[in-house]
Parts: C-alpha cells; sequence; structure tokens
C-alpha cells in the first residue's frame, strides 16, 4: 500500500507523489483533520469551509480515476500508527510544506515516527522552494525556480488502483469548526473554480493587471484571485506559467505585435508576484520562527512592551473613523479578501498609527484571510512594521490613500452605509464636517460612525521616528541625512528578501 498524503497540494494533476505513487502499487489517497492545525489561532470556519469544497473536488477527481479521498481525524503520527498496525506501510509519500510552527513541529514528529517504524517519507519539492539550500546565491535559486516554472506540469495518473482501509479505521469525520463563522461573500473553492478564474485571467483580465491592482474599485475583478487555490495547492504556479504561455502563443496574439508586447509585458508584471511568493517561502525555509520572532532580532523590544487592547478590538471591528481603512476591513469580514494595496494599509495603520505589535494583527488577519499563507503573511506583517531590517517599514497614509485610489468615495460608502449622505468633500476625512454639515447630512459623528481613534499624521510620524530609532541602534541603519535606509510611504517594496 502506498500512502498519499494530501496537505496543502490538494489536486491530481501536477501533483508528482501520486503520480509516482500511483506508478508503484495501490493507493491510500489520504487527508488527515489534525487538531493541532484547526485549533491553532491562525485557523477559521471559513479556511475549513473553502478547504472543504477543495476536498469534495479532488474526491470527485480521484473517483473518476478508481480511487477515492480517505479522511481521518487526529494527529498525523497517531492516524500512521493507526493504519500501520492494520497494515503496515514502506512509503509515506508527500509534497514538502512550507507552513505554520504547528506545521513544521508535526513533520518533524511524523518523520521520528517514519524512522522508527522503518517507513520512507518521500518528501516532493512544491512552490519552487530548495529545501536545505545553504550557500547558494539568489541569482541561482531564481534560475532554478525559473527552471522549475516553465517546465511542464505532471500528468495526473490515468488510473489509480485503491488500497482500502478497514471500514473500522476509516471512519466518518466529525469535521472540526475552526474559529469564527464562514464569510457570505467567500470564493467558492475546488478546482472547476480555480480553472474557471484562470481562464478567464488569462484570457481577458492580464492586459490590464498591472493598472488593476491597486485601487479596490478595479482589484476585485482585475486581479487573478488565485490566492485561496494556491494556498491549498489546487493548483500550481507551473501550471498558471503554462497557462501565460499558451496565451502569448495564441493566434490572436501572434497576429498583432502590439497586443502581444502589451500582454508579455502583464505577463512578466504578474509573474514577478508568483516569484515573490516563491522567495517568501524559501526566506521562510531558513525561518521557521518566522511567526514569532522578529526577523531583525536587532529590532526586538521596539512593540513588545505595550499592546493597547481597546485600540485593537476597534480597528478589528473597522471602527478607528478612517473611513478606508474602516471600509477595507468590513470588506475583509464580508469577503476573506482585500487587494494588497488595502491589506498594506490595514496592517500599516495597525502597527504603525496604533503602535501594536504586528503578532495579533497578523493572527487575527490570518483568520481573516481566506488564502492566508504563512510565509507571506509573516513576511508581510515584518516589512511593514519595520522589523524586516534595512528599509523595511511600510507606512500608508489612510486619507492620501482614499483620494487615490477612490477618489469619489465609492468603495467607502459600498462598505461604510453609513457614511452614504456624506459629501465627497469629507467622504475620507468626515471628523472635519461642521455640526451644521453634520446636521444637513444627518451623519454625527461620534454615534453614526467613530471619530478617528488618533490623529494619523501624528502617529505616524511617531512611529516612523521610533521605527527609525531603533533600527539606528540596532545597526540597520545610518541616521537621516547621513545615507540611510529610507521609509517608503506605498508601492510594492519586497524589502529584506535575497
Ligand atoms: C499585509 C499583507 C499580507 C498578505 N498576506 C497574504 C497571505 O496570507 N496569502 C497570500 O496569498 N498573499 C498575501 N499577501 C499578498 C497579496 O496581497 C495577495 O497574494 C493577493 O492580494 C491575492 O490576490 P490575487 O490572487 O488576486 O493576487 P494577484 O494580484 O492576482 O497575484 C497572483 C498571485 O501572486 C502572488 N502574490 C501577489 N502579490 C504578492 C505579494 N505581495 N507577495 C507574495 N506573493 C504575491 C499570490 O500568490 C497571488 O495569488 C499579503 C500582502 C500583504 C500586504
Amino acid at each position: 500500500m502506498e500512502i498519499v498524503w494530501f496537505k496543502h497540494d490538494l489536486r491530481i494533476r501536477d501533483h508528482a507523489p501520486l503520480t509516482d505513487a500511483a506508478a508503484t502499487g495501490p493507493v491510500l489517497a489520504l487527508f488527515l483533520h489534525e487538531p493541532d492545525i484547526i485549533l491553532a489561532p491562525d485557523f477559521s470556519a471559513s479556511h475549513g469551509a473553502f478547504i472543504r469544497e477543495c476536498l469534495d473536488s479532488l474526491n470527485a477527481a480521484l473517483q473518476e480515476r478508481g480511487a477515492e479521498l480517505v479522511e481521518m481525524t487526529g494527529s498525523a503520527t497517531e492516524v500512521f500508527e493507526k493504519i500501520w498496525q492494520q497494515q503496515p506501510f514502506a512509503t509515506l509519500w508527500s509534497h514538502e510544506e512550507t507552513g505554520n510552527w504547528v506545521s513544521y513541529q508535526r513533520d518533524k514528529q511524523v518523520a521520528a515516527w517514519c524512522r522508527q517504524r522503518g517507513v520512507l517519507w518521500r518528501q516532493y519539492p512544491q512552490n519552487g522552494v530548495l529545501r536545505g539550500l545553504t550557500s547558494r546565491t539568489k541569482r541561482d535559486w531564481l534560475a532554478e525556480l525559473e527552471a522549475y516554472s516553465s517546465s511542464e506540469p505532471v500528468k495526473a495518473p490515468r488510473n489509480i488502483v485503491p488500497s482500502r482501509l478497514d471500514p473500522m479505521l476509516a471512519e466518518p469525520v466529525t469535521p472540526l469548526q475552526g474559529a469564527g463563522h464562514d464569510k457570505p461573500g467567500r470564493i467558492k473553492g475546488g478546482r472547476a473554480e480555480a480553472i474557471r478564474l484562470l481562464t478567464e485571467f488569462v484570457r481577458t483580465k492580464i492586459i490590464r493587471y498591472p493598472q488593476s491592482i491597486s485601487s479596490p474599485l478595479t482589484a476585485e475583478h482585475g486581479c487573478s484571485r488565485l490566492s485561496p487555490f494556491l494556498a491549498q495547492g489546487v493548483i500550481t504556479m507551473r501550471e498558471i506559467v503554462l497557462a501565460m504561455n499558451r496565451r502569448v502563443g495564441s493566434p490572436d496574439m501572434a497576429s498583432n505585435a502590439y497586443r502581444q508586447e502589451r500582454l508579455i509585458s502583464a505577463l512578466r508584471f504578474f509573474a514577478d508576484r508568483l516569484s515573490w511568493r516563491a522567495g517568501y517561502f524559501q526566506n521562510m525555509e531558513s525561518m521557521p520562527r518566522l511567526e514569532f520572532d522578529n526577523i531583525h532580532p536587532g529590532m526586538t523590544g521596539l512593540r513588545e512592551e505595550q499592546f493597547d487592547a481597546a485600540r485593537f478590538v476597534q480597528w478589528k471591528n473597522g471602527e478607528t473613523g478612517y473611513p478606508m481603512v474602516d471600509a477595507a476591513m468590513k470588506m475583509l469580514h464580508h469577503t476573506g479578501w482585500i487587494n494588497m494595496r488595502l491589506r498594506g494599509m490595514v496592517l500599516s495603520f495597525a502597527v504603525n498609527e496604533l503602535w501594536l505589535h504586528w503578532r495579533e494583527p497578523a493572527l487575527f488577519l490570518a483568520r481573516e484571510f481566506v488564502d492566508y499563507e504563512p510565509a507571506i503573511h509573516y513576511n508581510q506583517m515584518q516589512i511593514h512594521a519595520g522589523t524586516a531590517g534595512a528599509g523595511s517599514m511600510l507606512a500608508y497614509n489612510p486619507v492620501k490613500q482614499a483620494q487615490e485610489l477612490d477618489p469619489k468615495g465609492v468603495f467607502v460608502r459600498r462598505w461604510l452605509p453609513a457614511l452614504q449622505a456624506v459629501p465627497d468633500a469629507y467622504i475620507f476625512e468626515p471628523w472635519t464636517m461642521s455640526p451644521a454639515v453634520q446636521a444637513d447630512c444627518g451623519v454625527t459623528i461620534g454615534s453614526d460612525y467613530p471619530a478617528p481613534l488618533v490623529d494619523h499624521l501624528k502617529a505616524a510620524r511617531e512611529a516612523r521616528s521610533r521605527v527609525a530609532d531603533a533600527q539606528v541602534a540596532a545597526g540597520i541603519r545610518q541616521r537621516a541625512g547621513s545615507g540611510s535606509a529610507g521609509q517608503k510611504r506605498s508601492g510594492s517594496t519586497q524589502a529584506g528578501l535575497f
């Protein structure tokens, strides 16, 4: 019996462990509902619901090839031991996982259990990660990433001979819920949806992608929305790259040099983001404690001493008094997704203007983001908080961002109906309305909509200066005016990596 352990790789195509195991012998396709993962503070009900849909779609694909997905509940080592007691097996097949601390510890326990039982654990690389990379340069890594992403995806096995478990072992699973509730506007999981999104994106949207990603008015429908599918491994980076290359070579593109050139430039822009993703994975491979510890140890102590719990709650609830921050939070509550610029803005408001340590906001956002991916997530937390090292700290002015990205307040009014009648001139700074204007539009600041939690300009200035002082003290940067690494106010700098 060949056990194929599905984790964040819920697909049958481009799944080398499954293909190789199926060529070796009867396969037990296994997914585990692991309490340690589900009860961890970064897991939520919407993750669980999205994964459920992906599991159903994976099971359907396996059934078409003669197998089926077996789901069991328990810690990995407990379950493997139970199966082994019934039917000893020689090989465990899976992908390598670059996940959170819980999965890292779990993998160490599984490795120890395999050694004890003489089971060979064949783990395959994924997400462009080179495990054990120590001395290679960024250029070597990028070359390998390019070779991987431009190679053909692994074909799904045509037939899979199933290996069945004693029905006593494959008892029906009692799903563990995960924190909170599922989101009414959440994207649906499953392979068919991933392929639909990819096809639509590559055919019609990608050409306008670079211009669409920043404003929430265009990003919702202009971005690929593939992130949760990538996070659960429903689709792979290599499959996406293949679809993009096919589009470039398609007859309508080949016959129009101008369009083809625009397409290629948009594809490069998009592919850059996929390679950032891979870069964050590689980074996390060598920093498994990234979710707890500052990337730069010299920044320890910066925010640890104070945590204003009341501010944290108001931020989580979308009640900061800054309409763009609050609207973004409301959209996130409803859908589990906001675009990158808004992610940066809400986070930077928490860690800079509200001066909250990044760990609790990170966990909250992890539960909220249906596409939560520890490697990207914690790197981004630290880049925004200024704890990632040279040049890091991203601070966004929420009023300027609103003026730039949502000039007429369409997004803000959509998610904050209380501000519907506020005149355009005040929509991003409603606290500046005089009592007469408030009475006129029927919106009272402090009761219909919160007064601002902080003076954002003053708070951001203080945060910048505290971070700068700490970075100087840690020897990461020089004093201002002496050629120091500056802070960026907006943009997409991926500081501190490679
Ligand atoms: C504070 C913060 C937290 C984030 N947390 C996550 C997270 O938990 N999970 C997650 O997938 N992305 C995260 N991102 C990155 C980015 O915001 C999302 O990947 C993107 O918004 C997902 O939507 P999309 O699939 O439509 O992206 P697209 O714009 O269509 O991009 C395609 C893919 O490229 C990758 N990508 C895009 N932007 C980035 C980036 N900046 N860094 C790394 N990879 C990127 C993602 O895999 C994404 O699915 C975070 C960004 C910030 C600023």
